[in-house]
């Protein structure tokens, strides 16, 4: 296989690709990169990303960003931006949506109560539950568990990662222990992420009613935005005017993102994909978008993720989580046979972890129907 011209040389390639776990002939019609989108598009955990979300609980408003919709949107942006620095958009689309398939059901908040009830065996990372997702837990594949994904998908889906998993994990968490950077293709997901939850939270926020346009206009990113709505559609409506708001502080984020990844990548020169590994962090927002950005996460984390109404769904998710989590530990047998240790079997830290991927891989409703059939008697 060639090197792709049209990329940059700082670019991933197929060609010069650290390879998959278990060796597969090349694809004859399509690049490894975008055979790995398209095992992660027909994996049972993407699917599953539909019913999953972040902030709200799926069935609180079918208008709400899912976990599948922030996927597509963090790979919809990353994609724009990549084709701006002549990046790899196979491996980009890739990376974007698996970074989140790990993701437990009730989000942030089902990820800290299964950490909680993991902590004696090991811990829950989300992070390294999507990886743990695309290596080992999908089965859909004769000759091997999991996706067999290149290597470089694998690396961009491990955002962190301790350094005690890190040593576990072999030649995917090394730069862990090295402090090296991933590709500059993960670096971008990773920055894209951060745009997409942003912005989507602040639209899903307003539309919910928990934030209102007043108190934003405290945080000076959406006030400058909305300012210039303002003036460019005198009277616009409500509803337009935030969605132009919304749309004017994504693409000035992107805007920059472009331009200070550009200086940089000028500055270090980096002329290969192991040269990037190397180098420090290219992709990056300007220091006073990083503030700007920093500022709006704030303000969403108080006045948002810990409204009276959210605290109201997280208490309740942590109270699911942990007690499916109790009962399975107590009584094994409540579980479907694939999670059960086989008969004789006595370890409990591999019994823990085999209940953590049961919850993990629930969605929110099945996880709360769950929750029913295992402590409501009319519920079968
Ligand atoms: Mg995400």
């Amino acid at each position: 296989m060639t090197l792709n011209a049209d990329l940059a040389p700082y670019a991933a390639q197929p060609a010069t690709s650290q390879g998959r776990r278990f060796a597969e002939p090349p694809p004859s019609s399509r690049t490894e990169f975008q055979r790995d989108r398209d095992r992660i598009i027909h994996s049972a955990a993407f699917r599953r990303l539909e019913y999953k979300t972040q902030v709200f609980v799926n069935y609180e408003g079918d208008l709400f960003r899912t976990r599948l919709t922030h996927s597509l949107e963090v790979a919809q942006i990353a994609r724009s931006v990549a084709r701006n620095l002549r990046l790899n958009e196979d491996l980009i689309e890739a990376i974007a949506l698996a970074h989140d398939l790990g993701h437990t059901p009730f989000g942030h908040a089902g990820q800290d109560a299964l950490n909680a009830c993991m902590q004696s065996y090991g811990g829950f990372e989300h992070n390294l539950q999507s990886l743990r997702v695309v290596d080992a837990l999908e089965e859909r594949y004769g000759a091997f568990d999991g996706l067999n994904l290149t290597f470089e998908t694998r690396e961009g889906i491990l955002k962190h990662c301790s350094l005690e998993n890190a040593a576990k994990l072999g030649a995917i968490g090394q730069r862990f222990i090295d402090r090296k950077q991933p590709s500059l293709e993960a670096q971008l997901v990773d920055l894209a992420d951060t745009i997409a939850y942003n912005n989507h939270d602040i639209d899903d926020g307003l539309r919910s009613g928990l934030l209102t346009v007043e108190q934003l206009a405290q945080v000076d990113l959406f006030a400058r935005h909305r300012h210039e709505v303002e003036a460019v559609f005198p009277g616009i409506g409500e509803r337009r005017a935030i969605y132009e708001t919304v749309r004017r502080m994504i693409n000035a984020l992107i805007v920059d993102l472009i331009q200070t990844s550009q200086d940089r990548i000028a500055q270090a020169q980096p002329a290969s994909i192991d040269a990037v590994r190397s180098s420090g962090t290219l992709i990056a927002f300007s220091d006073r978008m990083r503030q700007d950005a920093a500022l709006m996460k704030r303000f969403l984390h108080e006045n948002l993720y810990r409204h009276y109404l959210v605290n109201r769904m997280t208490t309740k998710a942590r109270r699911i989580i942990t007690a499916l989590f109790d009962a399975f530990m107590e009584e094994p047998n409540l579980l479907p046979p694939d999670y059960r240790l086989p008969a004789g079997q006595n370890d409990m830290q591999a019994q823990a972890r085999k209940i953590a991927d049961y919850i993990a891989g629930m969605t929110d409703r099945y996880a709360t129907r769950e929750h029913r059939r295992l402590f409501m008697v009319e519920e079968l």
